[in-house]
């Protein structure tokens, strides 16, 4: 069986940190509870390319991005998910320049032997349109996401998961299962 897992907010716990740098860097004092939408722009107030701009310098400093933690039980989730013969791709909106950190991440903890492919956002297209596209092609019967803005186009597709975040508190979908933990996926998806 094919899934479909996010990488930030899903496996890498990276948003808390992105935010601490963007208070540092602009002199906000924004919380994870102040983002009730996913756009950074929207929440901070600064433009869309510049925010992202700052966001991919972070990700492409070794050691801010090998400082990154796991989010809980993700790590031991994936090992416990390819064990039982699910086949992983994850599908992140980082850009290619990212997969070289983004394999030594994997590598720090662990996880580098167990998926299929990584799918990085090329350059050109906007996020949304590049989930919309690969969760289309990929057919995943699972998908794990933390963000919900396309997801509802996927409910007969695909048994969803939506880790709950500040940012997905908007949607609700009666096919879309929101978790609060990886320990509900993994029990939902492996029967003991
Ligand atoms: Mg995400």
């Amino acid at each position: 069986m094919k899934i479909a897992i996010d990488i930030d907010g899903v496996i890498v716990d990276s948003f808390p940190k992105v935010l601490e740098k963007i208070n540092e860097a602009y002199g906000l004092n924004l919380n994870l509870d102040d983002f009730r939408a996913y756009g950074l722009d929207e929440v901070t107030g600064i433009p869309w390319q510049e925010i992202m701009k700052f966001n991919n310098n972070l990700f492409l400093d070794p050691s801010w991005h090998l400082s990154l933690k796991p989010v809980s039980g993700a790590i031991s989730a994936i090992k416990k998910l390819a064990k039982a013969g699910f086949k992983i791709h994850f599908v992140s909106d980082r850009e290619p320049p990212m997969a070289g950190l983004t394999q030594k991440w994997m590598q720090k903890y662990g996880i580098e032997n167990y998926w299929e492919e990584v799918h990085y956002n090329p350059d050109n297209i906007r996020f949304v349109d590049f989930k919309i596209q690969k969760f289309s092609r990929l057919q995943s019967q699972v998908i794990v996401e933390d963000a919900a803005h396309h997801i509802d186009l996927f409910v007969e597709k695909a048994k969803i998961f939506l880790l709950d975040k500040p940012w997905n508190q908007y949607f609700d979908h009666p096919k879309v299962k929101r978790v609060s933990s990886w320990k509900e996926i993994t029990e939902d998806l492996i029967r003991k």
